[in-house]
């Protein structure tokens, strides 16, 4: 008892002595003073630890963001860019130099299939692209074509595909590819692909984690060594992310566990809807549901049972009826986006893969009728009451 006393009171004034903000402050300077030159000297030494110099060098509420991600990630090392796109091309360029190939997945969201065929191209990176459904195909292209990197998402956006990592990662490991795998749909919450062998994670923070439609940002995790070349790429080319939308993800993924998990619950209870939806849906892409082709598969990769909070489905009919469909919801809106607390729709032809040829849409599985939707936190009900009043509109 009196032990337990002894605790408790050493517990009270080791709080009372840690009188501080309850959430970190907005560090909103891009610049530090120093009182010396020999002090900067240290601070280039690494003798000042926990020191900053100048914002794109790095700042506080990155390196916290950065840090948290990380945890979740379980990964040794966090990077934030200034969006997911800065963050994958600072993951691919910090490692790649002109006349390595890049072996990608052909279902990719449609910004990260241009930046690989339309810019890197110009620099002398070429890449090729192979379905990772068909994974023995992949497994079998890294050993014939010997890329250099090697790029999947675990979720694909947006037809759903589930990409085995596992395999992928053995593979690599074999041949000398480094993987990086945007994991920006599937979150830490449903896997952490380092765990799985992974070289580097990326994710949209713009998304999920951000999870409000308020922020843009980027995040790398990976080890220490390729987070130091990353982070000083990042650094050299300037894609650093500002405090603010540094500050606001984090308070974001304070909550991002409870609100992705309700999104996950509503997303099945969605999908399962939308598949009995006979009259009005030819097809449901959700890897939670039975009919999907990879559903063990999901099953063994992801934890908790849980899918994920996007799904995407074909509308009978064509664009005409999306088109209908859409303008009939009132509560769920047309945002071309993904990963907030309130439920979206999106049409991926005209929006995240509009950049893509017909045969590159068609090539990947992406119709003309095909609505994607981020399912959010509200109460079930009120969603399905939307979508069925949308429904009767046809
Ligand atoms: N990866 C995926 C799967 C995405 O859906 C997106 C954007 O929609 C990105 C990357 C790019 O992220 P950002 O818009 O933050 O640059």
């Amino acid at each position: 008892m009196a032990k337990s006393g002894k605790k408790a009171k050493s517990v009270e004034s080791s709080h009372s002595e840690r009188i501080g903000p309850a959430s970190t402050p907005i560090f909103q300077t891009s610049v530090y003073n120093y009182p010396s030159l020999s002090a900067l000297d240290d601070y280039y030494s690494g003798l000042i630890p926990g020191a900053y110099i100048y914002s794109r060098n790095g700042l506080p509420n990155a390196e916290e963001l950065g840090s948290r991600v990380s945890a979740l990630e379980h990964a040794e090392k966090g990077v934030v860019c200034s969006s997911g796109m800065a963050a994958l091309f600072v993951a691919l360029c910090s490692n790649l130099k002109a006349g390595n190939r890049v072996l990608a997945s052909t279902d990719l969201y449609g910004g990260t299939s241009v930046l690989l065929r339309e810019e890197l191209v110009r620099f002398g990176i070429r890449a090729s692209f192979v379905d990772t459904a068909n994974i023995s195909g992949f497994c079998k292209e890294t050993e014939v074509s010997h890329p250099s990197v090697i790029l999947v998402e675990t979720i694909s956006n947006p037809t759903m595909k589930i990409c085995d990592i596992r395999e992928i990662a053995k593979t690599a490991k074999e041949t000398g590819a480094l993987v990086i795998v945007d994991n920006t749909f599937a979150t830490p919450f449903l896997i952490r692909p380092i765990e799985k062998g992974v070289d580097v994670i990326m994710h949209s923070g713009t998304k999920s984690l951000g999870g409000h439609s308020d922020l843009t940002i980027g995040i790398l995790c990976g080890n220490a060594k390729l987070m130091g070349r990353a982070a000083q790429f990042n650094t050299r080319i300037g894609t650093i992310a500002g405090p603010f939308d540094c500050w606001l993800a984090c308070r974001s993924l304070s909550t991002w566990q409870l609100r992705f998990s309700r999104s996950c619950e509503n997303a099945l209870r969605m999908a399962r809807f939308l598949e009995k939806k006979r009259d009005g849906v030819a097809r449901v892409y959700y890897p939670g549901l039975e009919s999907h082709p990879q559903h063990e598969l999901a099953g063994e990769l992801f934890e908790k049972g849980m899918y994920g909070s996007m799904l995407s489905f074909d509308i009978r009919g064509g664009p005409t009826e999306a088109e209908k469909f859409i303008k009939a919801l009132s509560r769920a809106t047309l945002t071309p986006s993904l990963g907030s607390y309130k439920t979206t729709v999106s049409h991926p032809g005209k929006t995240s893969h509009r950049q893509l040829t017909a045969e590159q849409k068609k090539l990947v599985g992406i119709t003309d009728s095909m609505i994607r939707v981020s399912v959010g936190i509200e109460d079930f009900n009120e969603i399905q009451d939307d979508f069925n009043k949308a429904f009767k509109s046809l």
